[in-house]
Parts: structure tokens; sequence; C-alpha cells
């Protein structure tokens, strides 16, 4: 028998991954996962390509999304895994975040022209396709325009909140978008517990309100977390009695730190949020 090997966070060019679903599925088989989450930002229109790729590729696909949203002045990352993408509830939530994308990468585009340097807007909107726009795709135009050296740097200079480019979202709030999962028969993650730069009270706070609202487990390992990340992690997941998630977060083979399928185990003592799904 095959190991089973876990991913249940990635990215397609529905959202602002490189690879298509197929691709991403055929990349995901070679790197060993028998399991698999596409789990696109805001948007499920990755996942008819994906089902049909993982039949063919004998890999296990689960249908999922992460869905940004508010809490207090905080943009949060929830994760829905096992939805069902025609589920009526969930793609109404979807088609208001789309119109708030579509928005603001018009807003971000004013704000950076307005600073000088060249429009972004028609260079984004063809890279995104008939993906859904994300900051990254801004990124990508100003690492590719020379005005800045990597990703990290468009996001410390232009993107990140407090920014020139920063343009605040009114995302549905993090109870609405659990809502919307569970409408849609899915489980709701709180995705990378670590990188919101929350404090711990914060965090506590937030899952306290997570769990309340149907929340059910929160992700443990991460793409790009240290040991230390995940020891933390496991300890929120404990003490809130949550389930615990695996997943890469991939973007794009480019990047050379994460990789599908990558990922350290999860920490004894922890309930598999798949267990749910198997
Ligand atoms: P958005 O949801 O449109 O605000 O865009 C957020 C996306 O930008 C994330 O999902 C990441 O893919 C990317 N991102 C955010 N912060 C960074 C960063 N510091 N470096 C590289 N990519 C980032
Ligand atoms: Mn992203
Ligand atoms: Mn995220
Ligand atoms: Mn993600």
């Amino acid at each position: 028998m095959k190991t089973a090997v876990y991913d249940l966070h990635c990215h397609s060019t529905a959202s602002d991954g490189s690879l298509s679903p197929s691709q991403l599925v055929g990349r995901a088989r070679e790197k060993g996962v028998t399991t698999l989450a596409l789990t696109d930002h805001d948007t499920t229109a990755g996942l008819a390509e994906a089902s049909l790729a993982a039949v063919v590729q004998d890999l296990k696909l689960i249908a999922g999304i992460e869905l940004s949203a508010n809490y207090h002045s905080h943009c949060l990352h929830i994760v829905g895994l096992n939805i069902n993408p025609a589920n009526e509830i969930l793609q109404a939530g979807i088609a208001l975040q789309h119109q708030l994308r579509a928005e603001r990468a018009k807003q971000i585009a004013a704000k950076l022209v307005k600073k000088r340097l060249p429009d972004p807007y028609p260079s984004v909107i063809a890279a995104a396709g008939n993906g859904e726009i994300t900051r990254l795709h801004f990124a990508d135009f100003l690492v590719a325009q020379g005005i800045v050296s990597d990703q990290q740097q468009a996001f410390d200079r232009y993107l990140s909140k407090g920014k020139p480019g920063y343009v605040p979202t009114q995302w549905a709030g993090m109870a609405e978008t659990v809502n919307w999962i569970s409408a849609a028969g899915g489980v709701a993650i709180l995705a990378h517990p670590l990188r919101y730069n929350l404090s711990h009270k914060w965090l506590n706070r937030v899952l306290d309100d997570f769990k309340q609202a149907g929340g059910m487990a929160v992700e443990v390992v991460t793409g790009r977390a240290s040991a230390e990340d995940i020891r933390i992690s496991a300890g929120f997941a404990i003490r809130h009695q949550l389930l615990a998630s695996v997943g890469s977060d991939f973007h794009s083979p480019e990047n050379q730190w994460v990789e599908l399928g990558r990922l350290a185990n999860l920490p004894s003592g922890l309930k598999p949020v798949w267990e749910l799904f198997l």
C-alpha cells in the first residue's frame, strides 16, 4: 500500500497559483501526495478541472477553498474542506468576495499610479486571467518591472498594511465565512494561525469565536513552519480542542521553500482533520 501523504492547502491559476488545476494535481502526484485539497482564494472555479485530473492521476481530491475573512481589524484566512461547490449559500458568498477583489484591484492600481509607478492594472488583469486577483499578482508585476527585487519586498514596500498600495477591504466576517462553509457541508479550518502577527491572547480570542461559529480545525503544519511554529500551533489545537490540518500553501514551483506534500508530520496527540472525510 502507498503511504498516505496529505496536502490540504494549495493554489492554482484559479487564484494566485502559477499552475493550472490539472498541472497542480500532476505535480502533487509526482511529489507523492495521495490526498490533495485545492483551496484557491475565494473561488471554487478550479475544482472541476482538478477533480477530473485527480481521477486520471489516481489521487484523492478534496474540494476546498480559502476564504478571506474580517475579524475586528484583522484579515484572517478560513479554509473550507470537503465542501459542495454547488451550494448556493457558498456561491452567493463567493460572488460578494469576487466583487470586493475586483473593486480592490482597481483601487490598489490607482494608489500605485499615484506613487508614480507604471499602471499595473492591465498586466494584473491579464496575469489573473479568469482567476481571482490577489495582491500576489501586484507583487509579481512590481518584480517584473524591476521596481522591487522579490515578492517579499513588494509586500514590505508597497502592498502590506500601512504601505502606499494597501487598500483595507471589508471581507465577510469570520463567523459568516464559517457559516458558508458549514452550509456547503464542509469543515472550517483556521489557516496558518501564526501568520497574522497576532498576540497569543488575540489568537485565543479568535479561536474561541471561531469554534463558537462552528469552526472545527486549525492548520498545525504549513509549508514554511519551523518545529517551534508547529509546537505552538499544536498547543492552540489542544487548548481549544480543535482538529489539526496540514497544508503546504503551495503557489508556484518557483518558490523553492515550499513544495506540494513536503510537510512535517503532525505531532502526536492531535486528531487529524482528514479523519472526518476518509
Ligand atoms: P490577498 O488575499 O489578495 O490579500 O493576497 C494575499 C496573498 O498574497 C497571499 O495568499 C499570499 O499568496 C501572498 N502574500 C501575502 N503576503 C506575502 C509576502 N509577505 N510574501 C509573499 N507573498 C505574500
Ligand atoms: Mn495566495
Ligand atoms: Mn492564506
Ligand atoms: Mn493559501
